[in-house]
């Protein structure tokens, strides 16, 4: 094989939902920590070609890539967790596969053969998993295989890990197996017997699991190791328990304590050492220790589920723990907010972020907060439709053009302050044709952003179509709203701010994509910050409310 690089299959049995990515970024951190360079792979079994078409509510937030890859969430965590950017490469659906072996077979490249999942899709998948390890970039790829084993969609990928094994041949490619031991409360015991089958489903496609995780509410005693290593197969020093955590940022450490990355590298036959995680710990510290509290309001339309802003969620934990501050997050519904009730909604908060979005849906709830906090000195950041909305607004209530708009929600609007790029105009395609990945941004001396970046050209992550219309920037200019932040070679506005309020920042891109534990976003920071003081300043005299 001509791949040098060590690989790490992560399978899911007995449920979703164990915590795949936790367990794969964690283990990732160990390993980085011990001077191995390392990254994760999604492998996603379903057919869409990748998750951008499909709703947060369905599958969570769409994490997106510097080189503008839509990707699964699980992504993020890779990338908070490492602090090392993610690609294309790294996450691979079902649709993307099926996609490039019919046009590999349209372009004839398979010279008359009947085209079949074994070898043909199952040879792509094996390409597309060690694309990663052919760079040369990387030591260990770890490859997390989306859904739960004996899953119809899974199967032509757990043959591929089948394969590859035997193809990488010894210590080259290990599997983990992530399960489920459920604690009966009427019998006061640990069942093994949904792992005995989960680890059977695997072996009768002639994959044998190499280390067990065991998530469990109750620590595994040794008699549970001991069965679960004789009925499955496995040393009893590679069944590692995955006790529930209050964070997920303690999850590296719990599998320090059960060595879990020293079982590994023994399997890969590579040196163990002391992991150096000293930077996350005291992250840690700070998260655990917070001297104070804030309130933020999350406004958005996909409230009810924590997946769907997950990248926002993860950034205020690191800035709160930059700031030594607890962020508390109330998610408030745009739908459900109006003129009348705002002051009741938004008044206690100590600042407000307006979510990322598509659509009408709850439009008008989101400018009438913005006005809110504007009016009332709140800090305000805006992300994407947040950055958007606060431009509407800005332009309603202080331009004076009532029926300012974006043409995204009113395409008929006499007053499109918000208007399709003109490079989207020709597209109809919904699936990866929005404007996406990392772009660069010139930041205005003088500006608050370029202060608190302490940069004059930054790059950040995009997923949008519709943008500031330039045409309008020389009157929101004059009425007190700047433009701080340029692309530098089409003049898009990137950042809008208002310099007479405390803290109002809009953004056209995705700072959240770009949090990790090690670096967490600068704007994230001072938005926590200017909230702070907001709290500080206003103890007691909190908007009245009515
Ligand atoms: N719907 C808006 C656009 O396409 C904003 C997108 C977003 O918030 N990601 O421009």
């Amino acid at each position: 094989m001509t791949s040098t690089a060590k690989y790490i299959f992560v399978t899911g049995g007995v449920t979703s939902s164990l915590g795949k990515g936790i367990i794969a970024a964690s283990l990732a951190k160990l390993l980085q920590a011990q001077g191995y360079r390392v990254t994760i792979q999604k492998l996603d079994p379903y057919i869409n070609v990748d998750p951008g078409t499909l709703n947060p509510y369905e599958h969570g937030e769409c994490y997106v890539t510097e080189d503008g890859a839509e990707t699964d969430l699980d992504l993020g965590h890779y990338e908070r967790f490492l602090n090392v950017p993610t690609s294309q490469a790294n996450n691979v659906t079902t649709g993307r596969i099926y996609q490039s072996v019919i046009q590999k077979e349209r372009r004839g490249e398979f010279l008359g053969k009947t085209v079949q999942v074994v070898p043909h899709i199952t040879d792509e998948i094996k390409e597309r998993i060690q694309i990663l390890g052919k760079s040369g970039d990387y030591d260990i790829i770890i490859t997390e295989i989306g859904g739960t084993v004996g899953d119809i969609e899974s199967l032509p990928y757990v043959e591929a890990v089948r394969q590859l094994r035997w193809d990488l041949g010894e210590n080259n490619g290990i599997v983990i197996h992530l399960t489920l031991i459920p604690y009966l409360a009427a019998a006061g015991e640990l069942k093994t017997k949904p792992t005995q089958h989960s680890v059977k489903t695997l072996m009768e496609s002639g994959v044998q699991a190499d280390i067990l995780v065991c998530r469990t509410e109750h620590d595994l005693p040794n008699d549970i190791r001991r069965k679960l290593a004789l009925f499955c197969n496995v040393r009893e020093e590679a069944v590692i328990q995955s006790i529930d955590a209050s964070t997920i940022y303690d999850v590296p450490n719990l599998m320090l304590e059960q060595g879990l990355d020293k079982v590994v590298l023994k399997k890969l036959a590579l040196e163990s050492s002391t992991p150096d995680i000293t930077r996350w710990n005291q992250f840690l510290t700070r998260h655990k220790n917070p001297k104070t509290e804030i309130t933020i309001g999350l406004i958005g339309k996909y409230v009810e589920l924590q997946d769907s802003y997950k990248s926002i969620l993860e950034a205020f934990i690191h800035a709160g723990a930059e700031n030594e501050v607890k962020v508390n997050v109330e998610s408030i519904h745009s739908e459900y907010i109006n003129k009348d009730n705002v002051k009741l909604k938004l008044g206690h908060l100590d600042g407000v972020l307006v979510a990322p979005g598509f659509g009408e849906r709850g439009i008008e709830g989101k400018i009438d907060a913005v006005q809110f906090v504007r009016e009332n000195n709140i800090p305000y950041f805006g992300i994407c439709l947040g950055m958007q909305m606060a431009v509407i607004e800005f332009a309603r209530n202080v331009l004076g053009l009532s029926d300012a708009d974006s043409t995204e929600m009113t395409p008929e609007t006499t007053n499109p302050v918000i208007d399709l790029m003109e490079d989207q105009k020709d597209v109809t395609d919904k699936g990866g044709t929005m404007r996406l990945g990392a772009w660069a941004c010139d930041l205005k001396i003088g500006s608050a952003v370029r202060d608190i970046y302490k940069a004059e050209t930054i790059t950040e992550r995009h997923r949008h179509r519709y943008e500031f219309n330039g045409k309008y920037k020389e009157a929101m200019e004059a009425a007190g709203m700047i433009a701080t932040g340029l692309n530098p070679d089409t003049g898009l506005v990137e950042i809008v701010e208002v310099p007479a309020h405390p803290f109002f920042v809009g953004v056209q891109y995705h700072p959240e994509y770009k949090s990790t534990v090690a670096n967490p976003h600068p704007l994230f920071v001072a938005f926590v910050k200017a909230a702070l003081s907001y709290k500080i300043k206003n103890a007691g005299v909190k908007i009245a409310q009515n």
